[in-house]
């Protein structure tokens, strides 16, 4: 038997190393403390949940859902982008997904062409470049820097790459460098992906966990946006709601119309009960909600960045995901430091080079764990002084 060499060329699993580890070290007895992924510890709303029960026992529920998704459900994506972002969005520019991922991955193959390029932002999610890859492209990277607000500076991208590039992956707020879009960014982007016919693909995930009065923006609100791209949003993050798989896709309705065009060949749309808790989280969830689970997040976030800066790490204080983008100390790699922190005190943290080479000199702690774990997590680094070199 032989495997395709897609899989082969599918990037080291970074993370092995550290899940290796904490198997170990759980078999030892070890309590170890998890900053490691980012999946909601709050359970999804009881108002979304009723969605589901109130709709399960349907037997039209039971059948094979259409690709596109209820018309239902694209009239409340209609209604929330209206009242949220004040974009109009006709219906054949709205396509519900099993999740981002799900889309984020199937887009690659409606642009890229073997031999193709996509611009991909360096750190990212790794989906951006596997699903480039799975299609036969080549990722070009995008560095995010600190000192450009972790954008992209898109006067580096060479004119060659710009001219064979069929698509730009942006990502704001971000994950992991938690950095924010500006509108002059945004417009930046429009004027680029209309000079060398590039469509952008804005991935929003982010754009309800905000804090201290931040409001994010949608890409869709920039002039001449639509022509150009599309924003992918999830109900993820923003409605905890990651284990039932619902996001979508708006924006272009010829990326929009080719996205459908792919997904109906690979699957069969968000089982339609499940529809129904998308309708509920996107119709009837109140600003108090997000309010409330967002002040979770920043009394978790406000912690770890005061613990963080007490022992020395530099680390901004983001006002939007749920992530902490610490910097290393000199002389540490970020899976040198990963390796101490979970060697000395049993937390996981995740090593930036994991999401690209820029993401080397960081590391990522998510947010997602509940209170006591991060105050126990917490108290576990308060006046630790770390070595000024690593020991491997
Ligand atoms: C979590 C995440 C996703 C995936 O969201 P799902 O809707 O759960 O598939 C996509 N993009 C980014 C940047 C994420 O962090």
């Amino acid at each position: 038997m032989q495997l395709a060499d897609r899989l082969n060329q599918l990037p080291p699993y970074l993370f092995l190393e550290i899940s290796r580890k904490i198997a170990e070290k759980r078999a030892q007895g070890i309590d170890v403390i998890s900053f490691g992924i980012g999946d909601p510890d709050v359970p999804t709303p009881n108002h979304v949940l009723d969605g589901l029960k109130r709709t399960i026992d349907d037997a039209p529920n039971h059948r094979y859902p259409e690709s596109d998704g209820l018309p239902e459900l694209r009239q409340s994506i209609a209604k929330w982008y209206d009242k949220r972002f004040g974009v109009e969005l006709a219906d054949k520019e709205i396509v519900p997904l099993i999740g981002a991922k799900e889309g984020v991955g199937h887009m690659a193959l409606c642009l890229i062409d073997p031999g193709d390029i996509a611009l991909i932002p360096d750190p990212a999610y790794p989906v951006y470049s596997v699903g480039t890859m799975f299609a036969g492209g080549t990722s070009h990277m995008m560095p995010l820097l600190e000192s450009n607000g972790f954008r992209p500076d898109l006067s580096l991208v060479p004119e060659d790459v710009a001219k064979k590039a069929k698509i730009m992956w942006i990502n704001y707020p971000n994950n992991p460098t938690g950095g924010l879009a500006t509108p002059e960014f945004f417009s930046e982007v429009v004027e680029f992906a209309k000079k060398y016919d590039i469509a952008v693909c804005h991935d929003a995930c982010y754009s309800e966990v905000t804090f201290d009065g931040y409001v994010a923006p949608s890409f869709l609100q920039t002039a001449g946006a639509k022509e150009v791209g599309i924003e992918f949003h999830s109900l993820s993050k923003t409605y905890n709601m990651t284990g039932w798989r619902v996001g979508m896709a708006v924006g272009n309705k010829d990326l929009i119309d080719a996205l459908i065009r792919v997904k109906s060949n690979l699957d069969s749309g968000i089982p339609q009960a499940i529809q129904y808790m998308g309708i509920e989280a996107l119709d009837s969830t109140t600003s108090e909600w997000h309010s409330s689970n967002n002040e979770i997040y920043r009394k978790r976030r406000d912690l770890v960045v005061d613990t963080l800066l007490s022992i020395g790490l530099e680390v901004n204080r983001p006002k939007s995901g749920f992530y902490i983008w610490a910097k290393c100390p000199e002389g540490w790699t970020s899976a040198q430091l990963a390796t101490e922190l979970l060697d000395q005190h049993a937390v996981v943290v995740t090593p930036g080079r994991g999401y690209g080479e820029a993401g080397e000199g960081y590391i990522r702690l998510s947010l997602t764990t509940p209170d006591n774990r991060v105050k126990e997590g917490l108290k576990r680094l308060e006046g630790w002084k770390l070595p000024s070199r690593p020991s491997s």
